[in-house]
């Protein structure tokens, strides 16, 4: 097996895109940006991208230029920024029944699916426009007052049109962490895995009012009834499913007594790098999550 490095990007990272963060309040060069023959349009449907080409190599799929114009004027979209010298937008198609005509390249899929076939440059560059559509899409009325919003910034700023508070995008930060005790790593069977044998690391939101650290010592305790310390972060990965960031992290817990949250675990085990190696009977989480990566890089530590 390769060593894992920490400084390796996490897949939906790693974007090669400038965000061209300045001249997103140029309307005029951002109209003749849209308008431009080469720009990129990369469409998200009822939160899929449009995906071409089949595994092992999928790429991501954009709209033909005439359709990218029509549909541009009439639905949401964000400015990306630019590559190559090519300037990447995203719309959102949410509204339509049939987004794309039948004979139009590509499908919509899922970025779970398609994300550990893509290059990292594209996964990184579709988890980004998956997380603004969504943002977009989900900030159609002001949370303050209630009144619409109208778009800014090429598609980065919501202005509410009442008390005119600015929304801006939002990613929710989660703590994921691997429990170790010993020689041993504790994982756990989420409920709603309940009828596959998954065992994967604890996770959860950080709650207001506390910092990573203790949202880290939190949550293992509410899940495993385990108290941990030195709370050390390995990586983070965007994780637009749908606006989450996943902050990585290893703890050591103080015993390995566990008393289960059985709401939201089925059942918790500690493991021995052996174990998981042989992986006897369980699944562990896909290669492309964070929670794979924190147990391939203790697995790989030795003995
Ligand atoms: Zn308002």
């Amino acid at each position: 097996m390769q060593p894992v490095h920490p400084y390796r990007p996490n897949v939906f990272s790693g974007s090669p895109l400038d965000r061209i963060g300045a001249i997103r309040k140029d309307e005029a060069q951002v109209s003749a940006r849209l308008a431009h023959p080469s720009t990129v349009v990369l469409p998200v449907w009822r939160a899929r991208n449009l995906i071409v080409g089949d595994a092992p190599a999928p790429s991501p799929g954009a709209l033909l230029p005439d359709l990218a114009q029509a549909l541009l004027s009439s639905h949401p979209w964000a400015l990306l920024g630019e590559h190559a010298g090519r300037t990447l937008v995203a719309v959102d198609l949410s509204s339509l029944d049939a987004p794309i005509p039948p004979n139009h390249p590509g499908r919509f899929e899922d970025l779970r699916r398609a994300g550990g076939m893509l290059t990292p440059a594209d996964a990184a560059i579709l988890a980004y426009a998956r997380g603004l559509m969504h943002w977009r899409t989900r900030t159609r009325f002001c949370s303050v007052c209630g009144a619409s919003c109208v778009a800014g910034s090429a598609g980065h700023v919501m202005a509410c049109t009442g008390c005119g508070v600015t929304h801006f995008p939002r990613s929710d930060p989660a703590v994921i962490m691997l429990v170790v005790h010993q020689d041993r790593a504790l994982l756990g069977q989420p409920a709603r895995f309940r009828d596959v044998p998954l065992f994967t690391t604890l996770a959860g939101f950080v709650e207001p009012g506390e910092s990573l650290e203790e949202a880290v010592a939190r949550e293992v305790n509410e899940e495993a009834g385990v108290r941990v310390g030195n709370v050390r972060y390995r990586s983070s990965q965007p994780w637009p499913f749908p606006a989450s960031l996943m902050l990585g992290f290893t703890a050591e817990a103080e015993d390995d007594v566990l008393t289960i949250d059985t709401e939201e675990l089925v059942q918790a085990r500690w493991f021995t790098r052996d174990e998981l190696r042989a992986r006897s009977g369980i699944v562990l989480p896909p290669d492309l999550s964070i929670a794979r990566r924190l147990i391939d890089e203790w697995v790989d530590l030795s003995p």
